[in-house]
């Protein structure tokens, strides 16, 4: 059945007729056998003569102006016309093909004019367009449309039919202008009812008529004068005939004429509008006409409806969006991140699970997978699609991936990968379990039979279309283009939020480190007091600071007594554990404005702002006190010497550090222990 070449039948159907020209009408090349019933004369006669001789002068005028109106866009023209000798009218079509040897011909066809419109035509159709552009929805659109198709035609049902991704026929709308006319709702035919050359045909030419399955065809005969042509490609026309196991298989569905027409989403073939006859009966080529243009809109329409479906699925994954990278909210992890919009995408997506791959890290939202499985899965997709960065199924028993996820109950998944550099692999994944759906088949598709046709062996189409129902496992809803498009966009929203918060860890580490050598580079290791380079700089501030203000600054700098012998005796470490204790001591004795550092090896430093020579005297004495009552462990009492000094106005900061180190000396000279004041 997919092999038959329908486009070249060799013959129309037999209710009317066909004639060849040459371009320039001069000769008819060929003709249907029944010319006869319309032009009173037989093929023999017809080829015998110049067209001029067989058609009247108004024809043959009708026809060269409906030639000057082809043109790539309406490859045919149709007129009226009456056959005065043979009393019939009839609406005929012309139309252009081109034979191999690019040699052009014009094909008239010609079709009784049997049913008169009603006078209210016109206005009925103009009524039926309104109410399909006024449905609101998809269905309400599909509903409307066998509604208005029945209203503008004499058709028993109408349906329309749907494409699956295979090819498959879904009845998704169906008017039954009776009650009791069998319904094919919610059915599903298979693919090869609409073989890849048919639909093909409904791309050059939308509409298909069938006028009747028991009227014979008439055979297209040559003029025998002429070199032989090639089969004529009736494709564009309206009459060609119906091949002969298609009449079979619309016999067997009850159907004794037909239209057909297809409806395109864009350039693609999205379903067919199929009007079912189950009476012979006589349909105008107007109302053809007709359903044609309805159908034209009813398809932009759907297109519409179908793009603002869309436009609502991706305003919820903007909403998503904006709410991954709010930069009014803190910088989430990737956890978090997942965790505040999981839920959302469950419902969104129609999934049961989501997870988000970050590296070593795995987090998920609704029914959980065992972390090795995701593990091992991510890794399964980091070698296998990672440069694409997408895989999807919805089958995966029948998948490569099938052994890591058997018994999981989820047969479909949809993983984008996180557009990081290659060492972090990342993925979003989406979940769904397994959809068992329930198909009624128009008849069991698989039963193919044979029979003989014309001495050939050919496949039968089926005998019965009752509903035939078929349970699909293994499988879940399929992944659409749009919801993979959206994943991918959120997949890249969460690695631009996974990477700022990766950034913002690293610079809080940063800050930790440089925070970490701020303190190092002014502390001295030993005694966790300020070093001598911070204290001489706090020397130089405070002190410029005093003499700008005229206000009093005094230093006391005091010196450990006899160190060395502690060293000698209880060995350095002794001696270090002193230097600590005593400093731990003596900074916790100082004002907030002070600053006590360790100034050399066992020789301190105070700085004490706003404090004239007495009090800091006094300062120094309470801290010769408090280490003089010490007890070490080893060292026992420990004591130290000290000198103050206050700042002159025209000191520098050796001026004043030589003065207090001065009166340190002369402490030391006296007999230790003790403070001296310069
Ligand atoms: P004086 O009373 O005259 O100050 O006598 P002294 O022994 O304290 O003075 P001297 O300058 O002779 O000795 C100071 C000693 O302090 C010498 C040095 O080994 C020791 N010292 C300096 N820094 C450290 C240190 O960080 N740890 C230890 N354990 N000893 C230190
Ligand atoms: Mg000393
Ligand atoms: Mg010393």
């Amino acid at each position: 059945c997919a092999k038959e070449p329908i486009h070249i039948p060799g013959a129309v159907q037999g209710h009317g007729a066909l004639v060849a020209f040459d371009t320039q009408f001069q000769q008819v090349l060929a003709c249907s056998e029944n010319i006869e019933n319309f032009l009173g004369c037989n093929p023999e006669q017809l080829f015998g003569k110049s067209a001029a001789d067989c058609f009247a002068d108004n024809l043959m005028t009708a026809m060269q102006r409906a030639a000057n109106r082809l043109d790539p866009a309406t490859p045919t023209a149709s007129f009226e016309y009456s056959f005065e000798q043979a009393d019939i009218d009839v609406f005929c079509t012309l139309f252009k093909i081109r034979q191999q040897q690019s040699q052009q011909l014009l094909i008239l066809e010609i079709e009784p004019l049997y049913v008169k419109l009603a006078s209210d035509f016109t206005s009925t159709v103009r009524q039926q367009f309104g109410r399909v552009q006024a449905a609101k929805t998809e269905q309400q659109t599909l509903q409307q449309l066998v509604k208005s198709a029945a209203a503008i035609s004499n058709f028993e049902r109408v349906l329309v039919y749907k494409f699956d991704s295979e090819w498959n026929g879904e009845v998704v709308a169906e008017y039954l202008r009776e009650s009791d006319i069998s319904s094919f709702m919610g059915q599903h035919f298979p693919a090869s009812d609409i073989p890849p050359q048919v639909r093909d045909m409904y791309r050059v030419n939308a509409a298909r008529k069938i006028a009747s399955t028991s009227m014979p065809a008439a055979q297209l005969v040559q003029n025998p004068d002429i070199e032989a042509l090639e089969p004529l490609d009736l494709s564009l026309g309206m009459l060609r005939a119906v091949s002969p196991i298609h009449a079979v298989y619309m016999e067997n569905m009850g159907i004794c004429r037909s239209l057909s027409i297809a409806i395109f989403d864009e350039k693609k073939l999205w379903g067919i509008l199929s009007c079912h006859g189950l009476r012979p009966a006589q349909t105008n080529p107007y109302q053809c006409h007709a359903l044609h243009s309805l159908v034209m809109m009813a398809s932009q329409r759907l297109m519409l409806q179908r793009q603002y479906q869309a436009l609502q699925f991706f305003d919820k994954v903007e909403q998503s969006r904006k709410a991954l990278l709010d930069p009014d909210k803190d910088i989430m992890a990737p956890e978090q991140l997942l965790k505040s919009q999981g839920k959302r995408w469950l419902k969104l997506f129609q999934i049961e699970l989501v997870v988000l791959v970050h590296g070593n890290e795995i987090s998920q939202v609704g029914e959980k997978l065992p972390l090795s499985t995701l593990v091992d899965l991510a890794e399964w997709l980091r070698k296998k699609h990672w440069i694409t960065g997408l895989f999807s199924s919805r089958e995966l028993g029948a998948s490569d991936c099938s052994m890591l996820l058997k018994d999981t109950g989820f047969q479909g998944l949809l993983a984008v990968s996180m557009p990081y550099e290659k060492e972090l692999n990342g993925w979003l994944l989406m979940f769904r379990r397994e959809a068992v759906e329930v198909k009624t088949w128009a008849g069991q598709p698989e039963k193919t039979e044979t029979q003989q046709f014309k001495g050939r062996t050919v496949l039968s189409p089926r005998r019965s279309f009752v509903g035939w129902q078929e349970q699909l496992q293994g499988r879940s809803i399929e992944w659409t283009d749009d919801e993979k498009q959206a994943a991918k966009t959120l997949a890249e929203d969460l690695a631009i939020g996974a990477s700022a918060y990766q950034i913002e860890q690293l610079n809080s580490q940063l800050q930790q480190a440089n925070d970490r050598l701020e303190h190092l580079v002014h502390t001295d290791a030993l005694t966790q007091l300020w070093n001598r380079y911070h204290m001489e700089q706090a020397l130089d501030e405070e002190l410029s600071r005093a003499q700008r203000h005229g206000h009093p600054l005094s230093v006391i700098i005091f010196d450990i007594d006899n160190f060395k012998q502690i060293n000698d005796d209880y060995g350095h470490d002794v001696g270090d554990e002193v230097l600590k204790g005593i400093s731990k001591a003596l900074d916790s004795l100082m004002r907030k404005s002070d600053a006590l550092g360790r100034w050399g090896g066992e020789e301190f430093l105070v700085i004490a702002p706003e404090v004239e020579l007495d009090n800091a005297a006094e300062l120094a004495e309470r801290l010769r006190q408090v280490m003089a009552d010490i007890e070490f462990d080893k060292a026992g009492v420990v004591t130290a010497s000290f000198g103050v000094a206050e700042l002159d106005q025209a000191d520098t900061r050796s001026d004043l550090v030589r003065r207090a180190d001065k009166a340190l000396y002369r402490a030391k000279n006296e007999g230790r222990n003790r403070v001296y004041s310069e």
